[in-house]
C-alpha cells in the first residue's frame, strides 16, 4: 500500500471513528513520511512533520483509547477493534517499509508514538512499543528477504508479534534458558516453557529464543520466528498483573514443536546477538513509556491541583503544591532529553548502547516518582480506582523491571564506562 493510500485509509478510519476529529490527508500525509530533521537545534524540538505525527496520535489517544482506559484495565484486555484501529493509523508498522504495507517511519516516529500513547495508557502503547522497537526493528536487520515479506505485511496491518526471551529461571541471566531446539528433516523441534510474554494471547507471530546447542553455552542460542497455532505451540496460564493489565502477559509452551528451516531467524548459534541487540534498542522503547506515562500523570495532576478548592483557594495556590509540580516538570524534562537523545542516536548510526541503558534506568525512576506525587496531589481521590492517578502509579513500576531491571541497566552502564577508553563527555 502506497504512503498516500495509507494516509487515506487512516483518515477514513478516523473519519467514521470520530467526525468531528478535524485530521486532515496533508497532517496525514505529513505524518507517515516522517524522518529525523537534521536541522532541529535542540533535542525536543521536532521537525514540522515529527510534530504533526506526535499530534495525530495525540488526537487518537485523547479521543479513542481514553475513554476505554478503566475499562480495558479491569477487564485486562484490549478493547475489541483497538489494535486495527492503531494499525490502520500505520502504528504497528510505524518502520515497515511503504512498499511492505508500513509506514516507512524512523525509530524516532516510534519513540514519539509510545510516548504520546504512553500518556494516556501504558498498557496501549505497549503493544505498540513491543511492534516497532523489538519486532519490526528486528526483522528489519537479521530477516531474510522471505521473512520480511511473509511478516512485516501483516505486522503493519495489525498482526502482534510476541517477544519471547524470558523463563522462570531465566530472567536477568536470560542466556541459562532451558528451552530447546533440535534439529530434524526439515527444520528444528522446540520443546520448552518461556514465561512472563507480552501479549501472547493476542499474538500471530512469536519471536522465540532457544538453545541448540547447549554444549557451547550463550553460543548455542538460536532465534526462531513461530507462528501462532503451529502444532506443540500453546498459550499458557496468564498472569493477573498489579499494572499494565491490558497487556496480556502469559506463560508460552513449546511441545515437540516442529518447525521449518525457513523460520530460523538469523544465524544457528547468533540468537544471543540477536536478543541483546534488540533490546539495547528496546529500552529506548521503554523509557518512551515511562516519559509519556509521567507526562499523562503530570498533566492530570495539574489539572486537578487547579480545580480542587481546599481553605477556600485552588490548592495549586499553594506553594508547596506549585513546588511539587515544578519539580516533577523538571525531572520530565530531563527524562525528556534523555529518551529523544538516545534515540536520535540510534537514527543517527551512533553509539547509544550506554545511553539507552540510562534512559531505562532513569526515566523508570522519575516516572515512579512523578506517579506517586501525582497519587499525593489526588488526596484520598489518588488512591480509588474513580480517578486516573492510582493507575499510572501501578502502571509506573514496571518501567524499573522488564527488558532488563534497573540493576541490570546499572551493569550495563558500568561495563560500558570501564572497558571503552572514551568517556561520555568526548562524544
Ligand atoms: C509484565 C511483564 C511483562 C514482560 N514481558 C516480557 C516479554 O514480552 N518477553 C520476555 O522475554 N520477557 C518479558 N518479561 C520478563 C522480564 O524481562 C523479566 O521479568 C526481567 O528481565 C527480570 O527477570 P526476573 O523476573 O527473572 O527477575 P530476576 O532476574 O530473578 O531478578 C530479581 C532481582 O534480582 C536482581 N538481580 C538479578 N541478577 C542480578 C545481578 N547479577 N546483579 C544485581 N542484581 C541482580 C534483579 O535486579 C532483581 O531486582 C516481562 C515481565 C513482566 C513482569
Amino acid at each position: 500500500m502506497t504512503r498516500v493510500a495509507k494516509a487515506s485509509v487512516s483518515l477514513l478510519a478516523l473519519a467514521v471513528l470520530k467526525p468531528n476529529l478535524e485530521v486532515s490527508l496533508s497532517h496525514l500525509k505529513a505524518s507517515f513520511s516522517s524522518q529525523s530533521s537534521s536541522s532541529c537545534r535542540s533535542l525536543t524540538e521536532l521537525s514540522e512533520e515529527e510534530r504533526l505525527f506526535q499530534s495525530s496520535i495525540r488526537r487518537f489517544a485523547a479521543e479513542v483509547i481514553a475513554p476505554q482506559v478503566r475499562q480495558m484495565d479491569e477487564e485486562q484486555k484490549y478493547a475489541t477493534g483497538l489494535i486495527q484501529k492503531m494499525a490502520e493509523l500505520g502504528l504497528m508498522g510505524i518502520e515497515v517499509p511503504e512498499e511492505l504495507g508500513g509506514a516507512g517511519g524512523s525509530f524516532f516516529d516510534s519513540i514519539l508514538a509510545v510516548e504520546a500513547i504512553s500518556a494516556v495508557d501504558a498498557s496501549v502503547a505497549l503493544v505498540v512499543d513491543i511492534q516497532n522497537t523489538l519486532c519490526v526493528n528486528s526483522l528489519r536487520r537479521w530477516g531474510t528477504e522471505a521473512q520480511q515479506h511473509q511478516w512485516l505485511p501483516q505486522m503493519a496491518e495489525g498482526m502482534i508479534c510476541s517477544y519471547a526471551l524470558s523463563e522462570a529461571g531465566s530472567g536477568s541471566d536470560a542466556f541459562a534458558m532451558e528451552t530447546r531446539a533440535q534439529r530434524t528433516e526439515t527444520g528444528y523441534r522446540l520443546n520448552g516453557r518461556k514465561l512472563w510474554i507480552s501479549n501472547a494471547r493476542e499474538a500471530g507471530v512469536f519471536l522465540v529464543f532457544a538453545n541448540l546447542n547447549p554444549d557451547a553455552g550463550y553460543r548455542g542460542i538460536t532465534a526462531f520466528l513461530v507462528q501462532a497455532g503451529t502444532p506443540g505451540l500453546t498459550v499458557g496460564r496468564k498472569e493477573d498483573k498489579m499494572g499494565i493489565r491490558a497487556s496480556s502477559t502469559c506463560e508460552v509452551i513449546f511441545e515437540d514443536c516442529d518447525v521449518h528451516t525457513a523460520n530460523l531467524f538469523g544465524e544457528e548459534g547468533k540468537g544471543y546477538k540477536i536478543a541483546i541487540e534488540v533490546l539495547n534498542e528496546g529500552r529506548i522503547g521503554i523509557g518512551a513509556q515511562m516519559l509519556g506515562l509521567a507526562q499523562g500523570a503530570w498533566n492530570h495532576a495539574a489539572r486537578y491541583a487547579q480545580q480542587r478548592k481546599q481553605f477556600g483557594k485552588p490548592i495549586a495556590e499553594f506553594q508547596a503544591v506549585q513546588f511539587t509540580l515544578a519539580e516533577m516538570a523538571t525531572e520530565i524534562e530531563a527524562a525528556r532529553l534523555m529518551v529523544y537523545n538516545a534515540a536520535r542516536r540510534k537514527d543517527a548510526g551512533l553509539p547509544f548502547v550506554t545511553e539507552a541503558a540510562m534512559t531505562k534506568y532513569f526515566v523508570s525512576q522519575v516516572a515512579e516518582r512523578v506517579a506517586s506525587q501525582c497519587v499525593e496531589i489526588f488526596g484520598g481521590n489518588g488512591y480509588v480506582r474513580d480517578y486516573p492517578a492510582e493507575k499510572f502509579y501501578r502502571d509506573a513500576k514496571i518501567g524499573k523491571i522488564y527488558e532488563g531491571t534497573s540493576n541490570m541497566q546499572l551493569a550495563t552502564i558500568a561495563k560500558q564506562l570501564l572497558s571503552h577508553p572514551v568517556s561520555l563527555q568526548d562524544r
